[in-house]
């Protein structure tokens, strides 16, 4: 069966009991059993019945299950935002003595994560260029727990060679872990490019334009314990459950995704292709021009069509926000992948709270607009745009 059926079509855990044709929001805490076995089964995480719902809910389970088939994984845990998928899953992964592996060029949060939160707690944190493996390779050592990369980093638009990680990783026996919210994971096989665990914020293009927040821990289970740690342990203990209401949501925003996620991207190919041509315009970043410096790459590991995010620099700071003040239609607000347009200044807003040499070290440039394209006309788009960079 194609994905975009599966998407649509996999079955419930359990027959509904009228025959509901989208499965319903299980609103409850807690499940009755029928007798004192069942609930040792169920308890002791020996059978797939729920108890309560910080750790299972059928809601949410069906919303896993879809992916699950979707990626072939092992096992996939839903979370209550992406930054909840990638805390549990490094705090599940690491120790007091372990390090981590990864890159400057982070989503925000995530760098705070890594260089604050884990460090307080004795994880180190051990940054370099991921697309160079020959610095990975000399940066890990016994104690490192596992290597951290986003598949196409924000908003330098950077694209590591995922197999050659992976090698490195799998030569230590650790794992790849992989941000995957930059391009779904319909769009290319995360495990057959040799990612052990995928996380994702199924905030941007799975909740069917910007409806909720969530997130994914997508495990292709060749790390058991790292399987059994996640539902065990850190569900139990953490508490961080996607809810019945945001799995009922983004269950229908995946259903619709394929067909999303195709025209959002030809709108994006469209506007940056007429970005590439204004003159006032210095430089244009997106994986799906020929022109772009990780082109090859991108096309080789995620697929021919080069997502919805697209990044260019203006002559100045002064510029870009002009530029954002003027424009009319498209919205200024963070988020991506909503079914509008969006745009922002990274610099001032996103990495505002970094300092002007943690910025020069992350390549945040104060002269780069961020731009998610939606599902409006193009023609409109391009309008609003050639209007705000007018004079
Ligand atoms: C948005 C985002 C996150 C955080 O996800 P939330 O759902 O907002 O918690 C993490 N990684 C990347 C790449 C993102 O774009």
């Amino acid at each position: 069966m194609q994905k975009q059926t599966t998407a649509i079509h996999a079955r419930y855990q359990q027959p509904d009991a009228y025959g509901a044709l989208s499965m319903p929001v299980y609103h409850c805490a807690a499940y009755e059993f029928a007798n004192a076995e069942d609930m040792i089964e169920s308890f002791c995480g020996r059978s797939d019945m729920p108890d309560y719902s910080r750790v299972t809910n059928p809601t949410v389970t069906y919303f896993e299950r879809k992916v699950r088939m979707l990626t072939d994984a092992a096992d996939v845990v839903a979370f209550s935002s992406g930054m909840a998928a990638i805390s549990n899953a490094l705090l599940a992964l690491s120790s007091a003595g372990k390090n981590i592996v990864t890159s400057r060029h982070l989503f925000g949060n995530t760098f705070a994560l890594l260089s604050g939160t884990l460090r307080r707690f004795g994880v180190e944190v051990r940054c370099c260029d991921l697309t160079h493996p020959s610095e990975v390779e000399l940066l890990m050592d016994d104690d490192t727990c596992c290597i951290f990369m986003e598949i196409l980093t924000n908003p330098q638009m950077e694209v590591a060679d995922i197999p050659s990680l992976s090698a490195l990783a799998h030569r230590r026996g650790v794992p790849l872990v992989a941000d995957t919210t930059m391009i779904p994971f319909t769009e290319f096989s995360g495990k057959a490019l040799g990612i052990d665990v995928e996380v994702v914020s199924s905030t941007k293009y799975l909740s069917g334009g910007a409806t909720s927040i969530g997130g994914l821990v997508i495990d292709y289970g060749r790390y058991e314990t790292f399987t059994h740690r996640m539902r065990q342990e850190m569900l139990m203990n953490l508490g961080a459950y996607m809810t019945p209401h945001v799995a009922y949501m983004q269950t229908l925003g995946l259903e619709n995704l394929a067909a999303r996620y195709a025209v959002q991207t030809d709108n994006a190919l469209r506007v940056a292709e007429a970005l590439a041509e204004h003159p006032e315009i210095v430089s244009v970043r997106y994986p799906a021009l020929p022109s772009d410096p990780f082109h090859d790459v991108f096309t080789r590991q995620l697929g021919a069509r080069g997502g919805a995010m697209i990044t260019f620099q203006l002559a100045s700071r002064e510029a870009c926000f002009r530029f954002i003040n003027r424009l009319q239609l498209i919205k200024r607000a963070t988020n991506l992948f909503d079914n509008r347009s969006l745009a922002i200044h990274p610099a001032s807003t996103i990495f505002g709270n970094f300092t002007d040499e943690q910025r020069r070290e992350m390549d945040i440039l104060d002269n780069l607009i961020r731009f998610s394209v939606g599902l409006e006309s193009p023609i409109d788009l391009i309008a609003d745009i050639q209007a705000a960079l007018a004079h």
